[in-house]
């Protein structure tokens, strides 16, 4: 796992806050030769952003999609397995039949 912090000379504006965001430092979450995966919290607002940066024919292209994930949280969730599709239905299963309460549902 990389956890070095880097800086995305092309992030220049906070989506949300409008404000300038140069020099912000970022974690790497994932990268391949195509395709790489940030953390990005923006130092005016706090807003977490998931980054991901790919390079194609078109050039260098960028998409941030908000979370409420920290830095931990987004390393931590990023590395773990995929839930699969079996698992989805038996969720499903299960719901389909519960009778119990929300609070009930999470100690499960
Ligand atoms: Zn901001």
């Amino acid at each position: 796992m990389n956890d070095e912090l880097y800086s995305l000379e092309h992030f220049k504006k906070c989506p949300i806050c409008k404000k300038d965001v140069q020099d912000v430092n970022a974690l790497l979450l994932n990268e391949t030769d195509a395709r790489s995966t940030f953390h990005v919290t923006c130092p005016h607002c706090n807003t977490a952003l998931l980054l991901l940066v790919s390079t194609g024919q078109m050039g260098l292209m960028s998409i941030g999609i908000v979370t409420d994930v920290n830095e931990g949280e987004a390393e931590t969730f990023f590395h773990e397995k995929a839930v699969s599709d079996d698992q989805v239905l038996d969720a499903y299963e299960m719901l389909q039949e519960y009778t119990g309460g929300t609070k009930d549902i999470i100690s499960l």
